[in-house]
């Protein structure tokens, strides 16, 4: 087996995370946390399948509510996650294990703030009621200064990001925290997590690759990402991010557990090398703030329709909201964001419109035989 970095170890509920202990599986809720029943059902299934962890979005004191019962009725280790809204930490925290927020999303609330009073304000909360934190640097929504900071490397800036929160951790005394950097591209993922691993070994690393997207080359994305960095000792804990139907959101541990098993044996595959060369299609793996349920759906429909570019170097985005959505397709040649109606259709940054469930698959059929008529005109080197 794999010699494991020296991280330090953070408990998480009845799990240890970190220091040589076994990488933790671990998935989250695509319910509405509101929805008690069903995301109580769907903490079971993921903590029944092995889930060390179950994570659960929270957005509003309705979903605080909702959190709550969920706790009440579920044994599994709940994390939260508190993309836009920090401010609700002091009131989860009683029922949960660990708090995940995204620096870039601490970035863009309450600005006149400076981000380390946000975090020491985090830090007081996660003391007081016993919780670890994961600082979750994602690459539609990294910090736009840091961004700018490094123009020409799509990486440093999620990796940077990381350091400068590990520093106000480090600062408050407190190291009771993991760290994870995710993209949607497995070099990325791949990259910033190596870079970060060298800068800051002893931190336990939360690996992933975000919006995956549907089995099987969302599976192969991951295990692509996670076979380079956990055969170099990099990662204390996984969470695989596919496009499934609620009723299967737990298979995102049985892939995981797989993926580990075959690393652990020494049974690497061989993988497509994702270097743009083909069509790849992004999408996220849903969540409690999925706006209209037809979204998988979508996923799916998009995938099939578009079989035909395969042999184009082209990126489409597919996510579920209006949180992440807008930001995360910006670097896809085409993206497509979900609303409660209608489903938004871009050409990288710029806004195409607003298309009805109905219509938006022939628009973007049009958008994309476009994009391939530009380029085949352009003159070759
Ligand atoms: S894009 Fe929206 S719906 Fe999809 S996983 Fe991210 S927050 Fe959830």
């Amino acid at each position: 087996m794999t010699r494991r970095n020296p991280t330090r170890e953070v408990h998480v509920g009845s799990v240890a995370l970190g220091a040589g202990h076994p990488v933790a599986v671990q998935s989250m809720c695509a319910t509405r946390t509101q929805d008690v029943d069903a995301s109580v059902a769907q903490a079971e299934a993921i903590r029944r399948a092995g889930g060390a962890l179950v994570r659960l979005a929270v957005d509003s004191p309705r979903d605080v509510d909702g959190l709550v019962e969920v706790r009440r009725q579920t044994r599994a280790n709940l994390v939260v996650d508190l993309q836009e809204s920090y401010r609700l930490a002091e009131r989860v925290a009683p029922f949960v294990d660990k708090i995940r927020y995204n620096p870039g999303h601490l970035w863009h609330h309450e600005k006149e703030r400076p981000a380390r009073d946000k975090v020491a304000y985090l830090v007081d909360v996660a003391r007081e009621h016993d919780l670890a934190i994961r600082i979750g640097v994602n690459c539609g929504s990294v910090d736009p200064e840091m961004k700018a900071r490094f123009p020409e490397d799509d990486v440093q800036g999620m990796v940077e990001s990381a350091l400068e929160h590990c520093r106000h951790m480090d600062d408050l005394g407190f190291d009771r925290y993991v760290v994870s950097l995710k993209d949607s591209h497995p070099r990325k993922v791949i990259e910033a997590n190596r870079r970060f691993a060298a800068a800051r070994p002893e931190v336990p690393l939360h690996l992933g690759v975000t919006e995956a997207g549907m089995p099987p080359e969302g599976i192969i994305k991951t295990r692509v990402a996670f076979e380079q960095l956990l055969s170099r000792g990099i990662g204390d804990t996984i969470r695989v991010s596919l496009t499934l139907p609620n009723p299967r959101k737990h298979e995102e541990i049985t892939v995981g557990q797989q993926i580990l098993d075959d690393i652990a044996a020494g049974r690497f595959r061989s993988v497509p090398v994702f270097d743009d060369d083909t069509l790849n299609i992004v999408s996220c793996p849903s969540c409690s703030r999925v706006e209209n349920e037809r979204f998988v759906d979508l996923a799916r429909q998009v995938k099939e329709m578009t079989a035909y570019a395969q042999s184009h170097a082209l990126t489409i985005a597919v996510m579920g909201c209006r949180v992440n959505g807008p930001g995360e397709t910006d670097d896809a040649d085409l993206g497509l964001w979900c609303g409660p109606t209608h489903v938004n259709l871009k050409r990288q940054t710029e806004t195409l419109g607003a298309f009805g469930y109905d219509d938006i698959l022939p628009r973007l059929k049009q958008e994309l035989d476009a994009l391939i008529a530009a380029r085949a005109a352009k003159p070759q080197d």
